[in-house]
């Protein structure tokens, strides 16, 4: 990781340090750390430079394409040992609403999702609840499994029968894990959400969250890389992070990404309140913050990263995040919710493709797998039937 930069370089309105900045940016160089924080803390007046540089960047290698994956989530449990204290999604053994999907539902959601057009199947859960849960134990052995993670094993082999396409996000994985989830997922992700270990002290969001520990969530992006894991990951924004440690966590994914070439898509992702968690008071970013955030993104990660935010968040800055420079919309689904932001519907799909055509981009499905990723290093050879149904064929190579 590296450390913050003094912030006097930060420009003001109308500074030749931004300027300067985004003439670099546009000339292909690698921005730096003070350079990100530039970017994240400029004024309202650099604004429409930042975006223009930034647009334009994604406009150099996506054109005016902006996808978006057709997907059912899947809840396999909602229970988790971690207590993020921004998070409505987890439960404790015994709340109301537990929830461990039994086999017989992750099929029959997967089956309901693909007649509805899905083709991902989100598996999404808490994180390690065997080692907070006695209870949970005794669940997944009913269910004959020894770990949670041999349980989403099953789960991605229901919905890989379905006819689905899984992506599984878990929470923490060893490396063991990963690979032997690899022949079953298309793709993999852990959102590294800041790259701040001071995020974990006292009074702060994860203070009760053992899984929330930076070292760990770079270790495992790093592990998926070199299992050869198509990844998304991402930032969280708005859980007490600064400025500078947005920044910091921007460069810590480009470097993973430089070394293993495995981040397929980066989230820019906003912190949602809700009055039943602890944050309920806490301020959301605002849609600047968001278009800083993303725009320097797009200028940090370059042309080539597929930069994300979610539209059920902030469904009245589409066509600002357009300007700022993402290319994706990530996961839309027909059917389930949103579960980790179940105040927050889905667009229909029609009005968003309208507005994003209003704003001179064609919205356009793809698979939870990018069509860069798809060959024979990144893809497991037993995929290779699942992508081929979903017209995504692997040239070369026996299946
Ligand atoms: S955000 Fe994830 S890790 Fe944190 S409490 Fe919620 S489910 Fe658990």
């Amino acid at each position: 990781m590296t450390t913050a930069q003094p912030s006097a370089v930060v420009g003001r309105s109308g500074s030749p340090q931004i300027r300067e900045i985004l003439d670099r940016a546009r000339g292909g160089a690698r921005l730096g750390e003070a350079d990100a924080l530039a970017l994240i803390e400029c004024s309202a007046d650099e604004l429409p430079a930042l975006l223009a540089a930034a647009g334009t960047m994604r406009d150099r290698a996506k054109g005016r394409v902006v996808t978006y994956s057709r997907k059912v989530f899947l809840p396999v449990t909602n229970l988790c040992r971690d207590r993020c204290t921004y998070c409505t999604f987890r439960k404790d053994a015994g709340d109301p609403g537990a929830w461990t999907m039994a086999p017989a539902e992750i099929a029959q959601w997967s089956r309901r999702g693909r007649a509805l057009g899905c083709r991902e199947a989100l598996i999404c859960l808490g994180d390690k609840p065997e080692l907070a849960f006695k209870e949970y134990r005794e669940t997944l052995a009913r269910l004959g499994a020894r770990s949670t993670i041999e349980y989403v094993a099953r789960a991605c082999e229901i919905a890989l029968g379905e006819g689905l396409l899984p992506h599984t996000n878990a929470g923490i994985m060893t490396r063991d894990e990963m690979v032997m989830l690899r022949p079953l997922n298309v793709s993999m992700g852990l959102m590294l959400e800041n790259v701040a270990n001071r995020l974990r002290g006292r009074g702060q969001v994860h203070q009760w969250a053992p899984d929330k520990d930076p070292v760990v969530r770079l270790r495992m992006i790093a592990e998926a890389g070199e299992a050869r894991v198509p990844f998304t990951t991402g930032i969280l924004l708005g859980i007490g992070e600064t400025p500078a440690e947005r920044a910091q966590s921007l460069l810590a994914i480009r470097d993973l990404h430089e070394r293993y070439g495995h981040i397929q898509e980066v989230i820019i992702q906003n912190f949602r309140a809700k009055p039943e968690i602890a944050m309920a008071g806490a301020p959301e970013p605002d849609a600047m913050e968001m278009a800083r955030a993303i725009a320097a993104a797009r200028l940090v990660l370059g042309p080539q990263m597929n930069v994300q935010a979610p539209p059920n968040l902030s469904p009245n800055e589409i066509e600002m995040f357009l300007a700022a420079g993402i290319n994706d919309w990530g996961g839309i689904s027909p059917l389930s919710k949103d579960y980790v932001n179940p105040e927050a519907p889905w667009p229909h799909l029609e009005r968003l493709a309208e507005r994003c055509a209003r704003a001179g981009f064609e919205l356009r499905e793809r698979l939870a797998i990018y069509p860069e990723y798809v060959d024979d290093y990144w893809i497991d050879p037993k995929l290779r039937p699942a992508l081929a149904r979903h017209g995504a064929e692997i040239d070369g190579g026996a299946s």
